[in-house]
């Protein structure tokens, strides 16, 4: 079934899918669905960028229930933000960043973020948990940043600690969320936009020019 998902998501618009076996990280409220399906979109998350995620997701939900299959369908971050919702409630029990590291799509960079070869940190991802039997992609265990520290002397608010991530410490601070709050809420202040993202366009892994391909070939899709 890997090939068949694989293929309509990608036919939908997903840039990147990936496999994870997830019985050894799951908490016990979940831990019946073993398989995580890991969907990447390289577009910032937006609204837009949601909605796609949430397609894309549906698309996945209505093949494995075709076959049989039990599914849940992790929100995208926003959403959670957004609804008071059982599923939202759900979330911190597992993040979309663990089922794509775990599906060997990449690594946790010490911007916090996930680092893929291809497109560096700048995936928008999204989850489908599922009993399905599917082939697992191996693991990344450990972060590949090396000696890199980019993001960290760039970052404007010191929100990075610079410790590294690795499958064994996954929950490690790599970011002062505050310290990245209080830096947007100045600037939104100043602009009128929150956006920072020094930590992701420093960030040298991956192809930009990839990311720029996808997102005009959308906004050529749209015209
Ligand atoms: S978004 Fe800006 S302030 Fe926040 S961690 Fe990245 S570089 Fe630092
Ligand atoms: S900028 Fe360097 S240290 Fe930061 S996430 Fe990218 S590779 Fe890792």
């Amino acid at each position: 079934m890997n090939d068949a998902l694989e293929k309509a998501l990608l036919d939908a618009g997903a840039d990147i899918v990936g496999f994870a076996g997830v019985e050894d990280i799951l908490k016990p409220e979940i831990a019946h669905l073993t398989r995580a399906v890991s969907i990447g979109v390289c577009r910032n998350l937006n609204e837009g960028t949601v909605r796609l995620l949430a397609e894309l997701k549906k698309r996945a939900v209505r093949m494995l229930k075709k076959e049989g299959y039990k599914y849940l369908s992790i929100p995208a971050d926003s959403d959670r933000i957004k609804h008071n919702t059982f599923i939202a409630k759900l979330y911190p029990l597992f993040p979309h960043k663990m089922a794509a590291t775990s599906a060997g799509l990449g690594w946790i960079g010490r911007n916090g973020l996930l680092i893929n070869p291809d497109y560096g940190p700048r995936l928008s991802l999204a989850t489908v948990l599922t009993d399905a039997p599917l082939k697992a992609g191996r693991p990344v265990r450990k972060s590949m940043c090396g000696n890199c520290r980019l993001c960290v002397e760039h970052c404007p608010s010191n929100a990075l600690t610079g410790r590294e991530w690795s499958r064994e410490k996954p929950y490690i601070e790599l970011i002062r969320l505050q310290c990245c709050k209080d830096h947007k809420k100045e600037r939104r202040s100043v602009n009128g936009k929150p956006n920072c993202g020094l930590c992701i366009t420093i960030c040298p892994h991956g192809r930009k020019d990839k990311c720029k391909d996808q997102n005009s070939k959308l906004r050529n899709e749209k015209n």
